[in-house]
């Protein structure tokens, strides 16, 4: 038994020797194995910052100056890294992207600033597209159109210390300009959209110093049996505030809406001595007076034009404001547009120019004719500058086939002497006027305009142009 335990205390103390031995081993294996991993970390930590897999991101990136910033990013965008790393990220193989961003990254970091150069083809011009070419844009960068939050801006070029910077531009700054093809385009409004602009404060006080409206009750008149007579007071009409104030916003948008269109004629209107129509309009009106009675004709006095406002209320109504024209074609009184009020106006404004109606084929509201540029004869010039001396883009919205059917049916033609409804002409000599003052032949369609007949009532249906 002694020796039994003897032996196996001999053992034990053999084994503890061998442990020892092991233990020393392994721990050496060990250290040799955390310096190399260390080491192995430390060169792949050395190659990343040189040569960064990461793109654009990472600290190397955030290290390079802005310079070489830029440079990467041209690079990367132009070497297409981008669309080498979403593929990367379907295959799972990152070895081309990594080439392409290394690479970049590279020449991001030879870059020196003596190689920097930039010339720009237009300088800073809006309203021109040009170019730059730089050291980041070899093959030139033009300036560019670009949306933001919904407002599309413009991108332009321009030189900054041998560099091509963009710098951001709000086109709308310039007036009614936008953003096309890489400059700032004057954006012609549509007739329609013209109706839906805001009026400006500013515009409304001008307004306001250039035209004087005065409003009147209409009081009938009591006859009493002994041949006297008296005023009818309990019988007075008179607007209220609530129709005064939509009087005077039909006015505000006639005249506002026909003074964007004038302002987009290529030639003045023919009758306003090279005046713009507002201008015109303010020498020529003076006080516009809006009666209450309800069966008052539009005229006007010396200095003066009055006008039916229950007219102007009821057409209102109607939807006049929010539409040029007739809003339904077959029916002419119905749903009149704001071109009626602008006519009227027009009419009465001429006639304060001293121009008066003549009499002819059983009328006495009657033209001579175009050239004399009467009160009907204007409408019939504003209708032909409307269709052929607006830029096409106005001329060309929604409303040009009704500036077409208006011209034709509404025209104030057969107001003149110089028609001759037998032989369905107009005398050549005013043909030959409307041709030589405006560059386009007067649409004449002798089919469509023989509808009026002539005798000497006013035209009671329009209420339009029953004037003296
Ligand atoms: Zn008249």
């Amino acid at each position: 038994m002694k020796q039994k335990a003897s032996k196996i205390t001999v053992k034990a103390a053999k084994s503890k020797h061998v442990d020892k031995k092991r233990l020393l081993k392994t721990f050496g294996l060990l250290l040799g194995l955390i310096i190399l991993v260390a080491l192995g970390l430390f060169l792949i930590q050395q190659y990343n910052s040189k040569y960064p897999a990461e793109g654009i991101a990472g600290k190397a990136y955030a290290d390079l100056s802005a310079e070489q910033k830029q440079g990467y990013n041209v690079c990367y965008k132009e070497g297409k890294c981008a669309a080498l790393l979403s593929t990367a990220q379907q295959t799972k193989n990152y070895a081309e992207y990594r080439t392409c961003s290394k690479g970049c990254y590279s020449q991001a970091l030879a870059q020196k600033p003596e190689d920097f150069y930039c010339t720009d083809s237009d300088g800073v011009n809006f309203t021109n597209k040009g170019i730059v070419t730089s050291y980041f844009y070899p093959r030139g960068k033009e300036d560019y159109c670009l949306e933001i939050n919904g407002k599309n801006y413009l991108f332009e070029g321009k030189c900054a210390g041998n560099k091509a910077i963009f710098v951001q531009k709000n086109c709308g700054e310039m007036g009614s300009y936008g953003c096309e093809g890489g400059k700032c385009v004057e954006m012609h409004p549509t007739f329609n959209s013209i109706l839906q602009e805001p009026i400006s404060q500013e515009w409304i006080n001008q307004f306001n110093a250039d035209f004087k409206i005065e409003f009147k009750a209409y009081v009938p008149i009591i006859e009493y049996p002994d041949g006297g007579w008296g005023w009818d007071e309990t019988n007075k009409i008179e607007f209220t505030a609530e129709e005064k104030d939509i009087l005077t916003k039909a006015l505000y948008k006639a005249v506002y809406s026909m003074s964007r269109v004038d302002s987009y004629f290529t030639k003045p209107l023919p009758w306003t001595s090279s005046q713009s129509y507002y201008s015109w309009l303010k020498n020529s009106v003076g006080t516009i007076i809006f009666y209450a009675d309800p069966n008052s004709l539009n005229s006007a006095p010396p200095g003066k034009i009055r006008l039916n406002g229950y007219n102007i209320i009821n057409n209102v109504n109607n939807g006049m404001l929010t539409t040029w024209f007739n809003q339904d074609l077959n029916s002419p009184n119905i749903g009149q547009g704001i071109m009626l009020l602008i006519t009227i106006l027009t009419h009465e404004a001429r006639h304060n120019d001293k121009i008066k109606h003549v009499s002819c084929k059983n009328s006495n509201n009657m033209d001579e004719n175009l050239k004399t540029m009467g009160a009907h004869g204007v409408n019939v010039m504003l209708r032909h500058w409307m269709k052929y001396l607006l830029p096409a883009e106005l001329v060309q919205s929604a409303y040009d086939e009704k500036v077409d059917w208006m011209f034709q049916h509404d025209s104030f033609l057969d107001r003149m002497c110089s028609l001759d409804p037998i032989a369905k002409t107009l005398e050549q000599d005013d043909l030959d006027w409307v041709e030589d003052v405006s560059g386009h032949p007067l649409d004449f369609n002798p089919d469509i305009m023989w509808t009026v007949e002539f005798n000497n009532e006013l035209n009671k249906n329009t209420t339009l142009w029953a004037v003296k």
